[in-house]
């Protein structure tokens, strides 16, 4: 049955990406000069899009920047730098990876450790790395999240070195790694002169005008309706990424679990946030936030965002059915849902409600 159900999915990513695994060809459309090609990797569905003349060329380097990243970074990648330090406790990192390995640990500072990248060994324990989905005991958990301190990373970024007090523990990038991708995509679209867009799972990012010179409309997905819309943003190049718990998540005695971990529970984030979305010109910030936002709910979120209002802005979708969406972007986002939208304002006790088509 299994085995049936694995085959289907590989039809189907094939089917979606044109031919094997990750190896697609591009589509070119002359009439707005555009190069398309579509992905999977990353344990998710990419595409990327580039406008200009030279467009096939920023494609194809964008897609082998992809299956480098993946291949530098994925634990699901036994040879990938994390893969091997989280089975050795101990290793040498790239300069690169560990210029990740630092801005995620800096973010996770930052955010009072809503987002930590050592929450691997309770992640695991859920079962959302092998499909092993169970709701642990007590004592598992407790055992789990004695891992997870990230005290207990010993980290040199200047020559990265890096390792665990316990061996045990182990690190996950995959609450940052696809920011870091469409941030490094934006680069190569630069380097070839073009504009372009693409979607890595939650996360899109533009860059450059576009060639009829309207402005780029971002959708962002309804959490509760995977194929409609919570809403779109109208809007200049920026990265607008989504994190929610309908990514992946199990159901055991009617209670849905997902993959989003509240660090200082250990339990699958519960606040009423169904769906966060960063929108920023930082790629790599705005995953990292989205994973922490989600897990921080609206009132910590709001205070987050009131102290760092200049690098980010953000959309809330409540399990209430309201939308909370701070002031930066308030004026560039339209949904076509039966909701209410607040605006956050960036004054405490200040916040208002606009009608859905105001
Ligand atoms: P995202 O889709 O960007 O929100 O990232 C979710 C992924 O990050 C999960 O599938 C886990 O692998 C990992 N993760 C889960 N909870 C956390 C957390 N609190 N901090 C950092 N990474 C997390
Ligand atoms: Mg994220």
């Amino acid at each position: 049955m299994r085995k049936r159900k694995l085959i289907l999915i590989m039809i189907a990513a094939m089917a979606l990406s044109g031919c094997g695994k990750s190896a697609s060809v591009i589509t070119t459309n002359s009439e707005d000069n555009s190069s398309t090609q579509e992905v999977f990797a990353m344990d998710t569905y990419m595409t990327v899009t580039a406008y200009g003349d030279d467009s096939d060329a920023a494609v194809e380097e964008a897609v082998e920047e992809i299956n480098r990243i993946d291949k530098m970074l994925s634990t699901g990648n036994p040879n990938s730098e994390i893969a091997k330090l989280d089975l050795v406790g101990e290793i040498t990192l790239s300069q690169e990876a560990a210029g990740l390995v630092a801005r995620a640990l800096e973010i996770g500072e930052d955010v009072d450790g809503a987002f930590n990248i050592a929450i691997y060994p309770v992640v695991d324990l859920w079962g959302f790395y092998n499909d092993n989905y169970h709701v642990p005991t007590d004592s598992e958990l407790e055992e789990a999240m004695a891992l997870t301190n990230v005290a207990d990373i010993s980290f040199n970024q200047e020559n990265g070195d890096i390792s665990f007090a316990n061996q045990e523990m182990a690190i996950d990038l995959g609450g940052i790694a696809k920011g870091y991708t469409s941030d490094r995509i934006m680069e190569i679209f630069e380097e070839h002169d073009c504009s372009g867009i693409v979607s890595l799972g939650g996360n899109i990012q533009a860059i450059g005008e576009k060639s009829d010179g309207s402005k780029w409309k971002i959708a962002i997905q309804d959490p509760n309706d995977t194929s409609s819309y919570l809403g779109y943003l109208e809007t200049d190049p920026v990265a607008v990424v989504t994190s929610g718990g309908y990514e992946r998540y199990f159901e055991e005695d009617g209670v849905t679990y997902h993959h989003i971990i509240d660090p200082a529970t250990g339990y699958p984030a519960d606040n009423g946030v169904i769906s966060a979305s960063i929108i920023s010109d930082d790629g790599t910030l705005a995953d990292a936030l989205s994973t922490s936002v989600f897990v921080m709910g609206l009132s910590d979120a709001t205070t987050y965002w009131r102290n760092h209002k200049d690098d980010f802005d953000m959309i809330l979708y409540t399990d209430d059915g309201n939308l909370y969406v701070t002031s930066g972007i308030a004026d560039i986002f339209e949904s076509d849902l039966d909701v209410t939208i607040i605006k956050i304002n960036d004054k405490t006790g200040d916040t208002n409600s606009k009608s859905p088509d105001s």
